[in-house]
């Protein structure tokens, strides 16, 4: 029975936020689809459509290229101090910050993340992206470069021009500041296209972006579909560079149609990273890295550490443990600030999981724990255990973008790095040890953009971010973020004196 201790104490439910934005920002205008169609977002936690949102083509994107392309070729922003671009950066930060309960809100109403790690985890680390690159914004410049002969050489960092962006359902808010951070920073203007899924925060960021001051035409926001809008925006003769966050396969279309206008092209992929955990470890600190490195976002981070690999000695005891902490993980309502994990984004996702589930049955893995769906409602999927797992297994080679860890047992160092690198990803890699030396060698041996030590999903704005081999070229965050949305020019002046 409740006592009236435990009533006061109950956490609070988020309250559901309102939807205010829900057409195309063109221009520095809300206007509809050239074509009035629209197109449902749902709630992934209760399957029921909470918009209709303008569904943006080839006609849309065209108008949007169209005002960023002019506010790039004659407008203020990439002319203006580069200090008062990063002040309106800033106070972009500073208006999130004003609304940070019903952005978070709003974020796990379309994505079906919890509200909880929404207001804790994506938008301070948004918030930690934008006001990075706004601090970088009047630090770009060249050098001064010794050459031979009689002249004065240096280059000069200018911005690509106008960027088009095109960005996954998985973390909308964030993806939205990794994004417009560089672009704003360098003074480049944006045509950004949000998932299909999941257009609904980014529309309000834009509106928030507007109300900060940043002039019309900078950002512009087409929500729509990848084949329409997105492809519409990678072949536009007006864009400079596209950078896009996604699947591998979306990259080689986009590669294909870019090649035609010979865009520059950043792109951050998938990953089937591994995460190792050598008998030396501090046990209980490698167990929780494990369960956050694959159940994060229920699972659909392009940087899981879907591969558990664990030394052999440890391997039944540590599985004891990640089992035991995978069923005591609280699934449910997102709006529950103690649920640690809620729906997959939509149906798609949940059916493309359930397969690699009974893929993984059907080709001998254990089932340790999960498998099922929970509820009979919304797209929940319980957190899933393979054991007995082998490298060929399709559950240990493909990405499966949801909550199932696949635990490969290992006994010889040179085996397992040779093992963990036989992959086409190289986004992310983890090694728990003790021993310093084990943990710099395997870091240094493993072909991933990232590797973490004694520790998992540690982001920070300063630190780049991005894969190698499949999972992509360029990086994002940190000084190297900048590079994609930079063009060096070299200026060579004659020292000469006139007339000789
Ligand atoms: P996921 O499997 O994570 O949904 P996608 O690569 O399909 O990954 O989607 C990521 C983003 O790319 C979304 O915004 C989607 O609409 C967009 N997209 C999908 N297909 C294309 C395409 N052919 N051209 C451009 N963008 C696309």
């Amino acid at each position: 029975m409740a006592t009236v201790t435990d009533v006061r104490n109950a956490p609070k439910k988020a309250a559901l936020p309102q939807i205010r934005q829900t057409q195309l920002f063109i221009g520095g205008q809300w206007i509809p689809a050239k074509s009035g169609k629209t197109f449902e977002t749902c709630n992934p936690a209760t399957e029921e459509v909470i918009a209709q949102v303008a569904e943006g083509d080839a006609a849309d994107v065209d108008a949007a290229v169209r005002a960023a392309r002019e506010a790039f070729d004659s407008g203020p922003w990439p002319r203006m101090n580069a200090r008062e671009r990063g002040r309106l950066i800033h106070k972009l930060c500073d208006l999130i910050e004003g609304e940070i309960d019903e952005l978070a809100a709003l974020e796990s109403l379309d994505n079906g993340k919890p509200v909880s790690d929404a207001r804790l985890g994506d938008i301070p680390l948004a918030l930690d992206a934008l006001r990075y690159y706004a601090g970088w914004a009047d630090k770009i410049h060249g050098q001064t470069i010794p050459v031979s002969g009689n002249f004065f050489t240096y280059t000069r960092r200018e911005a690509v021009g106008v960027a088009g962006q095109i960005i996954p359902w998985n973390f909308p808010i964030l993806m939205t500041a990794w994004k417009w951070g560089p672009a704003l920073a360098t003074g480049c203007t944006v045509v950004m296209k949000p998932a299909e899924q999941t257009p609904l925060t980014c529309l309000r960021l834009a509106r928030l972006a507007q109300k900060a001051g940043i002039p019309d035409g900078v950002i512009n926001v087409v929500p729509g579909f990848g084949p329409t809008a997105g492809a519409a925006i990678v072949k536009h003769p007006g864009v400079d560079k596209v950078a896009f966050t996604g699947s591998g396969e979306t990259a080689q279309i986009i590669m294909r149609q870019a090649a035609d206008s010979l865009k520059r092209l950043t792109f951050e992929l998938g990953g089937k990273s591994p995460n190792i955990v050598f008998a030396d470890a501090d046990l209980a600190a490698a167990a929780a890295g494990a369960h956050v490195g694959i159940y994060l976002n229920q699972g659909q981070c392009c940087c899981a550490g879907s591969r558990l690999f664990v030394e052999d000695s440890i391997h039944d005891a540590f599985v004891d443990t990640i089992v035991a902490m995978s069923r005591s993980r609280k699934v449910g309502d997102p709006f529950d600030p103690a649920t640690e994990q809620g729906p997959q984004v939509d149906q798609a996702q949940f059916d493309k999981i359930m397969g690699y589930i009974a893929q993984g049955k059907q080709e001998g893995a254990t089932c340790a724990t999960g498998g099922k769906r929970v509820g009979t409602k919304g797209f929940f999927i319980e957190p899933t255990v393979f054991t007995n797992v082998k490298d060929e297994m399709a559950i240990a080679r493909e990405e499966i973008f949801g909550p199932v860890l696949s635990v490969l047992k290992f006994s010889d160092t040179d085996e397992l790095v040779r093992r963990a690198n036989a992959t086409n990803f190289g986004l992310a890699a983890a090694v728990w040890t003790r021993d310093i030396a084990r943990a710099h060698d395997v870091a240094r041996r493993l072909r991933a953009g990232t590797v973490w030590v004694n520790c998992y999903d540690v982001f920070d704005a300063a630190a780049p971010f991005g894969g190698y081999k499949r999972s992509g070229f360029g990086r994002e965050l940190g000084e190297r973020g900048l590079d994609g949305y930079l063009e060096t020019k070299t200026v060579t002046v004659s020292l000469d004196p006139p007339g000789r």
